[in-house]
């Protein structure tokens, strides 16, 4: 893992893949850099891990500060070590439906789906959210899939009214209750991927962790509504960790 510059989130995130890392037996290599670092300087990294016979995956945590180009690093790394499918290439070949590596939190939704036996097949899904982490590769993961897909966004005219049709309505859009009780069909699969930091409600209380859905008005709707913490959260972590056995695999038949 790559972690430039002092995001709190984003060293949190890393936390914690370095924890299942070393719960699983992995090697796990982390290399810090400074939110000053130059686009060589980054790109060093990059071409240090892929030049590693010792690492199967590498990632670089995202967002990167600004003035880096993201999408010019990205490229650099290696297809076959690019774990949370962050190369174009990776992102190509789920678009036109011939996955090689899936981004790490769309494939743990799809494994909730899986494992909560909710038919994706056929099914209406409406994804609020369209970033490049979350919304448009689980569009795309959905269609292979055989869903019916919506996507919506911050310009969807009336989000309501797309997302009542929803048998399947995945959330990820970082606006603390966006999704109430009156925009979700009876008996659907709700999956709230939001993770946002509010301040306790008791003075001097730790921060918690929220999704994006309103809970007490979705939970008496929804059929199934995933939590926050501890929904997709660990599943995201499990499914990197999915993929970098996938790799390591990959090359040992390759050696
Ligand atoms: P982002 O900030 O890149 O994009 C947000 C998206 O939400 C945009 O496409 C925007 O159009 C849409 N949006 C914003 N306001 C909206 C509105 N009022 N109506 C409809 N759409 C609206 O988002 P991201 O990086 O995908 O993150 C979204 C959330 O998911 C964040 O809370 C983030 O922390 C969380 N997240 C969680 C995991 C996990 O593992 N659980 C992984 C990635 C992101």
């Amino acid at each position: 893992m790559i972690l430039v510059g002092d995001d709190p989130a984003s060293a949190v995130y890393v936390r914690h893949k370095t924890r299942a890392c070393e719960e699983l037996g992995y090697l796990s290599v982390q290399l810090d850099l400074p939110a000053t670092a130059s686009q060589d300087e980054v790109l060093h990294a990059i071409e240090t891990l892929n030049a590693d016979p010792d690492i199967d995956g590498l990632l670089v945590q995202l967002p990167l500060p600004e003035g880096l180009d993201e999408r010019g690093l990205v490229r650099t790394i290696r297809p076959d070590k690019d774990v949370d499918c962050q190369h174009p290439e990776s992102v190509a070949a789920l678009a036109v439906g011939t996955p090689t590596f899936v981004p790490a939190t769309p494939l743990g939704i799809m494994e909730i789906l899986h494992d909560e036996g909710v038919e994706v097949r056929g099914a209406e899904v409406v994804i609020v959210g369209r970033s490049n982490i979350v919304g448009r590769p689980l569009a795309a993961l959905m269609l292979v899939n055989d869903a019916t897909v919506t996507v919506c966004h911050s310009r969807t005219r009336d989000l309501g009214e797309v997302t009542r049709r929803a048998d399947i309505l995945v959330v990820a859009t970082g606006r603390v209750g966006l999704v109430t009780g009156d925009m979700v069909k009876p008996g659907a699969a709700v999956i709230d991927v939001g993770i946002n930091r509010t301040p306790s409600p008791e003075p001097g209380g730790k921060d918690r962790l929220v999704g994006d859905v309103d809970r007490p008005s979705v939970e008496p709707v929804a059929g199934r509504l995933t939590p926050v913490p501890g929904g997709v959260g660990p599943l995201t972590i499990a499914m990197l960790m999915r993929n970098t056995l996938a790799a390591a695999r990959a090359h040992d038949e390759a050696r």
